[in-house]
């Protein structure tokens, strides 16, 4: 029996407070992992509040974990006890179906989130499937890891799975915890990147993050002036977004790419699709192959995200900052468990 310690909420909505459990033997495809950093991701405060209703309480949140495997299980792979390893949303899959065995484990029917039934990464330890555990390169600064791991596959993704070329002009909307990584992707991908966002304060931050371009969201003539021109535009904000007008901003074969989590509807013209043949898709997070060419991007461009580091026993504080949307651009907790 281990003893985990974590900050758990008892109800919805609720404020976080020390937790301690025991749990049994560890799966024998598992990997205990020492939690040094955990980032916050809007989803904690989406589970947290059950706004999708698939949390279950006390609930721990934190998917954006980094730190020290502890121990191995005797069917996990490629891990040693010390090393260093990320875990994002995912923290485990059936390893035997079609979407696994074609190393799109993030596709598979059976996979199991950090936080949606589990206990996340505020705490002192997780477990999770060797599959999921994924090596942090040296170069990569665990202090400002956390959120590659989930906030940063989520919009690295869209570039690895449809071959975007390093000629192809991307736009990315909302300049927020994952659009700050989606401009530091594209641009060392080779594009021309845009950068939308509604606060004109983030001009200047946006062209320091890699954008050649920033425009206004608000504006119907600005985005009339970009009629035709744009490859791939990927959507991080957590409210509709302007389906039609966006459609008339991409160029021919062009794809209109979702990864914030609207609950309300997207309202696609037909024409809108039709004319231009024109693509609207959207992805969750990404493989355990693709978080390590991730990671590599990252290791290789000096990218890293834009982080406000707390001590994890000021997790209610921290949630608070990012509830109010004052985040720049993304919280990492760091372990002071004593
Ligand atoms: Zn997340
Ligand atoms: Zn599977």
């Amino acid at each position: 029996m281990v003893e985990i310690r974590a900050y758990a909420a008892a109800a919805p909505g609720r404020c976080l407070e020390p937790m301690s459990h025991r749990i049994g033997e560890m799966g024998p495809d598992e990997v205990e992992i020492n939690v040094s950093h955990c980032g916050i991701c809007h989803s904690d405060l989406s589970m947290l509040d059950n706004d999708w209703g698939i949390a279950a309480y006390p609930f721990v949140p934190g998917h954006e974990i980094i730190g020290t495997v502890a121990a191995v299980g005797p069917q996990a792979r490629g891990l040693k006890v010390g090393q260093r390893v990320g875990v994002g949303w995912s923290a485990s899959s059936c390893l035997s179906c079609g979407e696994c065995l074609s190393g799109r484990h993030h596709l598979c029917a059976h996979v199991q989130g950090t936080i949606v039934g589990r206990f996340g990464g505020f705490a002192d330890r997780v477990r999770v499937q060797w599959t999921w555990a994924r090596p942090l390169p040296e170069a990569v600064d665990p202090a400002k890891a956390g959120p590659l791991l989930c906030g940063g596959i989520t919009v690295f993704t869209p570039l690895f799975e449809y071959d975007v070329s390093p000629t192809a002009r991307v736009g990315v909307i909302g300049i927020g915890g994952l659009g700050h990584l989606a401009l530091q992707f594209a641009n060392k991908w080779g594009c021309e990147v845009h950068a939308f966002t509604s606060s004109e304060q983030k001009h200047s931050e946006a062209r320091q993050l890699g954008a050649h371009f920033v425009h206004t969201t608000a504006s119907p003539e600005g985005l009339k002036k970009l009629a035709g021109s744009l490859d791939l535009i990927i959507s991080t904000i957590n409210v509709p977004v302007d389906a039609p007008a966006l459609l008339n901003v991409l160029a021919p074969r062009g794809r209109l790419h979702v990864v914030g989590a609207v609950l309300k509807p997207l309202e696609v013209p037909a024409f809108g699709l039709i004319t231009g043949q024109k693509s609207v898709s959207g992805s969750p997070t990404g493989s355990p192959a693709a978080i390590d060419r991730m990671l590599a991007f990252c290791a290789r461009h000096g990218i890293e995200p834009v982080t406000e580091n707390y001590p994890m026993s000021q997790a209610n504080e921290a949630l608070e900052r990012l509830r109010a949307g004052q985040a720049r651009y993304r919280i990492v907790l760091e372990s002071d468990w004593s």
